[in-house]
């Protein structure tokens, strides 16, 4: 199971004008312009790093070689998310390259979306929605395209291609989560091999699993599963094993990064890192993985592997991530005032205290800098982690949980003006509210979730942690969801100096809801199903409080002028209600109580109401506001002496979207196409 992101919602593009004293910002120039490309239903925004200038040069030079190792992976990732995405992505990007004829040509103009579409994806499905782009320019023109091309294709190779690029019906969807069908056969991604069943991998995992493990490995995270004369099997990714060149280019980078470590402790976690790149050995990724989470004095730190699983419809094989980072010492003081007091949250949690943990250990808090996003966290990236995943580990020694505030900082910079509260919220006092406390509430509403909600509650003995199966993802996101929902209105957050007005936290529950019941259904197209795991939390926790408030008229949904509003009547019920809904979410996960947790997600978090859906898009239609955001990388150039040693590094924010991830592709090509 992977429970350890938090996205920004859509919701977050609301405007905020106001920032509480409680956040450090760094002063930017206003010159510097966030908003780098926008395209189809995307925006690309650029970040950037305060603090680089102020490290020693062997800090810089740790996180450029870091920063490299992150790049190297990228390969990785295109290939997990799709067998042909390589070949594909070299095709358009060498057609469009090389064209000479009218850029303003409507054929050309779709040829440039498409290739900004699967550059932004990784591959040529929806980063988010999983479903296959549509490419809208004429298949003859580009037929004549590829074949003038200074080294066309092969012809049969170019005939695998067409059918994928153009064919609606060809790998439509790259994670089917839809109940009752074959979650494997139906989802074009390449974590499975050609003809590999559902039941198979199941029955082929029950086999090795040891139910009777504490510390089970992470099963199929670093496997792809194949059929090989009949027989299952898996192809691990590891140095001399599936993506080599990738994985040895990671390696050797991380070497170097090595020679630049601050301390021994970042040295031995290399070492296990790549111990485990070297064998596949997934004990020697829990080694790595509790060296690393009991690092919590380094300066610098990075993630670099396969990680959060969402990619697999079984949620077990890790898609390839990096993020370089460093702490940003000023914001870290509120994590840690939160991480420091989980021992009076947990035994205050509305929750059956046998499901409560005894002894909560080690919940690492601190607020980061990205200095490099890749893999699966570029371009489209999470603005929390909250890792390892492997449930033992959590329990035995800690999670480490981050807020990356450049990141979020990007965000709330790159929104101002945009129109959005003044259509979707209700009134001008809860816009106040909004505008006041919603950058603190949302950001402690991260911290929350992360340092908090995860690492809360135990499992009963003897239950399995992947009990709640396909549901898993989206359970676990409620449970720290509603941790962070209950504790956000406490008085002790007033009390720890985290808030200094008790009515702040409704600024976070109105934009919850109002998210939950409405507005992040701009990221679903007509007619479709919720299916990505936090987004039907969100709609399962709104829905529920809605239903199950309606006789006291907690929430409701208003009409004014033919428009629906949230209108949130009383905010003290809410809170009561989230602590109910967290009471029972905990109980299904403790106990392994498949069935409820499956009826919770079916009732409340996948369908959506067609009408009011149609609604929502026409509004935020009429404001013109991405429903996705990513970022390009900052450039890290070495500095070099007169001997060619390179004795610092310099950044630089400058590079656009398409010339970045064309660089990518140019020089940082690890594996091979396939056709
Ligand atoms: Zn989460």
């Amino acid at each position: 199971m992977s429970f350890s992101k938090t996205f920004i919602s859509a919701m977050a593009t609301i405007a905020i004008t106001a920032c509480s004293s409680h956040s450090v910002k760094e002063e930017t120039p206003a010159d510097f312009d966030y908003t780098v490309d926008r395209f189809s239903d995307i925006e690309v925004l650029r970040y950037k790093v305060p603090g680089f200038e102020e490290l020693t040069p062997q800090q810089r030079l740790y996180i450029y070689y870091l920063t490299e190792a992150a790049i190297a992976g990228r390969d990785i990732l295109w290939d997990q998310n799709g067998r042909y995405n390589l070949a594909i992505r070299d095709l358009i990007e060498n057609v469009y390259a090389n064209y000479s004829g009218d850029r303003e040509d409507k054929n050309f103009k779709a040829l440039e979306l498409y290739l900004k579409q699967i550059e932004f994806a990784n591959g040529i499905h929806h980063h988010y929605s999983a479903d296959k782009f549509q490419p809208a320019f004429d298949k003859e023109w580009f037929e004549a395209q590829a074949a003038a091309l200074p080294q066309p294709l092969a012809a049969e190779q170019f005939a695998v291609l067409m059918p994928v690029i153009f064919d609606p019906s060809v790998m439509p969807k790259r994670v089917n989560q839809a109940a009752g069908q074959d979650l494997i056969v139906t989802s074009a991604n390449n974590l499975y091999g050609p003809g590999v069943t559902q039941a198979e991998v199941e029955n082929y995992y029950n086999a090795i699993k040891d139910t009777t493990d504490l510390t089970p490995v992470s099963w199929g995270l670093n496997a792809r599963v194949v059929k090989n004369n009949g027989k299952i099997e898996e192809q691990v990714y590891k140095v001399d094993g599936l993506y080599s060149p990738a994985i040895s280019r990671i390696v050797s980078l991380l070497e170097k990064a090595s020679e630049y470590a601050e301390n021994d402790t970042q040295k031995a976690i290399i070492a296990k890192l790549v111990e485990f790149y070297r064998t596949g050995d997934l004990k020697a990724f829990d080694d790595y993985s509790i060296a690393w989470v009991e690092d919590t004095a380094s300066r610098v730190d990075f993630i670099n592997g396969f990680i959060e699983s969402y990619g697999d419809p079984l949620g077990m094989t890790g898609s390839w991530e990096s993020i370089v980072n460093f702490k940003n010492e000023e914001a870290s003081q509120r994590t840690e005032t939160i991480a420091g007091n989980a021992k009076w949250f947990e035994e205050h949690s509305p929750v059956d205290p046998r499901f409560r943990k005894e002894d909560v250990k080690g919940v690492s808090a601190k607020v980061i800098n990205a200095a490099i996003l890749a893999g699966d966290a570029y371009p489209a990236t999470p603005i929390g982690i909250n890792l390892p995943n492997a449930n033992w580990i959590r329990a035995a020694h800690g999670s480490k949980s981050v807020t990356i505030e450049n990141i979020t900082d990007a965000y709330d910079k790159a929104n101002h003006g945009n129109g959005f509260n003044e259509e979707f919220v209700i009134d001008e006092p809860t816009a106040k509210l909004i505008d006041d406390y919603l950058f603190i509430t949302d950001n402690l509403h991260t911290d929350l979730h992360e340092c908090l909600g995860h690492a809360s509650g135990r499992l009963l003995p003897g239950v399995d942690p992947d009990a709640l199966k396909a549901h898993g993802s989206t359970l676990e996101e409620t449970r720290a969801d509603l941790f962070a929902l209950y504790y956000l209105a406490d008085p002790k957050l007033l009390e720890l100096g985290l808030l200094d007005n008790p009515e702040a936290y409704k600024a976070e529950y109105y934009k919850f809801l109002l998210n939950g019941l409405m507005t992040q259904l701009v990221r679903i197209e007509p007619g479709k199903d919720i299916e990505e795991a936090h987004m039907r939390n969100r709609q399962l926790i709104s829905k529920w409080v809605l239903e199950k408030g309606a006789p006291d008229k907690v929430v409701e949904l208003v009409k004014k002028d033919g428009k629906t509003f949230v209108q949130v009547n009383d905010y003290a019920k809410l809170r009561d209600l989230f602590g109910q809904l967290l009471g029972e979410i905990q109980r299904i996960k403790s106990e392994g109580d498949y069935e409820a947790g499956a009826r919770l997600v079916e009732d409340y978090a996948v369908k959506v109401d067609p009408e009011l859906h149609r609604e929502v898009l026409d509004r935020y239609a009429n404001l013109d506001i991405a429903p996705y955001r990513g970022f390009v990388n900052p450039v890290y150039t070495p500095v070099t002496d007169k001997d060619g040693n390179i004795t610092d590094v310099t950044v630089s924010y400058e590079e656009e979207f398409l010339p970045q991830v064309m660089r990518y592709s140019k020089e940082y090509r690890t594996l091979p196409s396939n056709y």
